[in-house]
């Protein structure tokens, strides 16, 4: 068992977009963006385009991984 199993659910960790610009949306997160040099980003289907094009490091093309 790895440390992400007893995690509870991630939270949507985008900061991008939405009628709240600037605050964490905090949805449950459902896709992990690999980046360059940095942790990778766990988003929301909501947040997952605006994540891609504008997120710095975003591996290109993009690498995802499902996350539950
Ligand atoms: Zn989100």
């Amino acid at each position: 068992m790895t440390a992400a199993d007893t995690t509870p659910a991630l939270r949507c960790a985008s900061r991008h977009s939405g009628p709240r610009d600037g605050e964490e949306c905090g949805a449950r997160a459902r896709f992990e963006i690999s980046c360059h040099a940095r942790p990778p980003l766990v988003v929301c289907p909501q947040h997952l385009g605006p994540a891609l094009l504008l997120t710095d490091g975003v591996l290109w093309p993009p690498e995802l991984r499902l996350v539950r």
